[in-house]
């Protein structure tokens, strides 16, 4: 492997425990940066690096190449930034997967179940990593443990606007993360839980059920437990969001990260039993602007369409009748108490499957296939808490010959009919 030609290229020789943290520019005209190790051992979140292998990290990028016993590394082409730093939280992390590892052991001794762990903490502290981290070390000891992905807004198993889960079975691709097939995905619809808290902790409790149901049948995810990633938003609501999902997940662990109030909140309102352990973020999680976050949700999903690096997908363009779809939003708007009809309560309404009469501001607009049966308006009840099989985008919408031209990962004809549309929208620039 001869070095990328004409890049320049950098030496680091890494201390044992240090690690360097580098970013690659953002923007369509940024040139990547390749990272190789030369001598020593080291890890990307967890997953550890070949020797003499070059690996690419494309725009926008923000890494962290940790060593344990020292290493040196290269990096070819110009970061944004790239320094070392010694002050790294990664042994209390590495120890709170020991002690993660000591429950599996417990578990498995005394047949029982794993932890069920929720990672919180506010927007851009490195729940994520935290996430990849934790899974990555358990996947490289042997286990199996389960990752439950809630943030709607910066999913990293599917498109935004989704809540799932994913059984891990081999530490995450240094480059591209988690291998990601057969998830299980939820439509949830937009971006924030608070447009519908309702829906939202629903989907944690269809979530919570489905993983209890396979620990039963499966004793290797049983034993691995799961690793829960939760939402930046910790205030109201949310913090109510959060306290649900830890009761319906019986989770055993909470890990706070970098905030002491949020913590003391979960230590006093959650049950004794429950471990709530506070951690510090890492020095080296970037704060991301809004901008930021919309560029990769937007990232997330020209990649479900188009594909990733290596793998190019070619998504087809059909037309599809308005009377051979169901469009549905899930969530009337709210409206006072007093003016509900007798019987009726808030939460049926932010349950609700209120039909969309297709028009011209559909265009645009990402749609989940439901997986639920086509049927009549009995099947209707299953809809809200059945899982998603994919996604599609409108691209036009013809009102006079009542037919929409739509995006789709497969070949015509959908899969199934019911389709639940997103707040979300997706420009197809390509
Ligand atoms: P959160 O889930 O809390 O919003 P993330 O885990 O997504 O935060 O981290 C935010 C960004 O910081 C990500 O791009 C991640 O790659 C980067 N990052 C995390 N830890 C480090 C680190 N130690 N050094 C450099 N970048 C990091």
């Amino acid at each position: 492997d001869a070095p990328a030609a004409g890049k320049a290229s950098t030496r680091y020789d890494l201390e044992k425990e240090t690690e360097l943290r580098f970013e690659v520019e953002s923007g369509e005209a940024a040139e990547q940066v390749e990272l190789e190790l030369l001598t020593g051992m080291a890890e990307v979140f967890g997953s550890e690096l070949n020797r003499n292998k070059k690996y690419t990290f494309g725009p926008g990028s923000k890494i962290a190449v940790f060593t344990w016993q020292g290493c040196s590394v290269n990096l070819y082409g110009k970061p944004e930034v790239a320094y070392v730093s010694k002050d790294t939280p990664m042994l209390l992390y590495l120890n709170t997967h020991a002690a993660l590892e000591q429950m599996r052991k417990q578990a498995e001794r005394d047949n029982e179940r794993g932890p069920r762990v929720m990672v919180v903490g506010p927007t851009d502290v490195g729940k994520s990593t935290v996430c990849r981290l934790l899974l990555s070390y358990a996947v490289r000891v042997g286990r199996r443990p389960t990752f439950v992905e809630l943030d709607v807004g910066q999913s990293g198993v599917s498109v935004p606007g989704t809540v799932s889960a994913l059984c891990i079975e081999r530490p995450a691709d240094v480059e591209e993360g988690f291998s990601v097939q057969a998830p299980l995905v939820y439509h949830f619809g937009s971006t924030s839980p608070g447009t519908n808290i309702k829906l939202y902790n629903k989907l944690t409790s269809c979530l919570a059920e489905v993983f209890s149901q396979r620990c039963e049948v499966n004793r290797k995810a049983s034993v691995g437990g799961c690793i829960i990633n939760t939402c930046g938003w910790v205030k109201g609501s949310g913090y109510q969001a959060l306290v649900h999902c830890a009761s319906t997940f019986q989770v055993d662990v909470v890990l706070v990260l970098d905030h002491e109030r949020l913590y003391n909140e979960l230590k006093r309102d959650l049950p004794h039993f429950v471990r709530v352990v506070l951690l510090p973020k890492s020095g080296g999680v970037v704060e991301r602007s809004k901008e930021c976050r919309r560029d990769t949700r937007d990232e997330k999903i020209r990649e479900y369409f188009y594909g990733f690096r290596g793998v190019t997908f070619y998504p087809f363009s059909y037309e599809v009748r308005f009377s051979d779809v169901r469009i549905y939003k899930i969530g009337a708007p709210s409206i006072p108490d007093s003016c509900l009809p007798l019987g009726m309560s808030q939460d049926d309404t932010q349950l609700k499957l209120v039909p969309v009469t297709p028009g011209r501001d559909l265009t645009y607009h990402v749609l989940s296939v439901s997986s639920a049966e086509d049927g009549d308006e009995g099947a209707r009840k299953g809809i809200v808490e059945s899982p998603v099989c994919g996604f599609i985008v409108v691209t036009h919408v013809d009102t006079q010959t009542q037919v929409m031209k739509v995006l789709s990962p497969a070949p015509r004809p959908l899969p199934r009919h019911t389709l639940l549309i997103m707040d979300i929208r997706f420009m197809d620039m390509k």
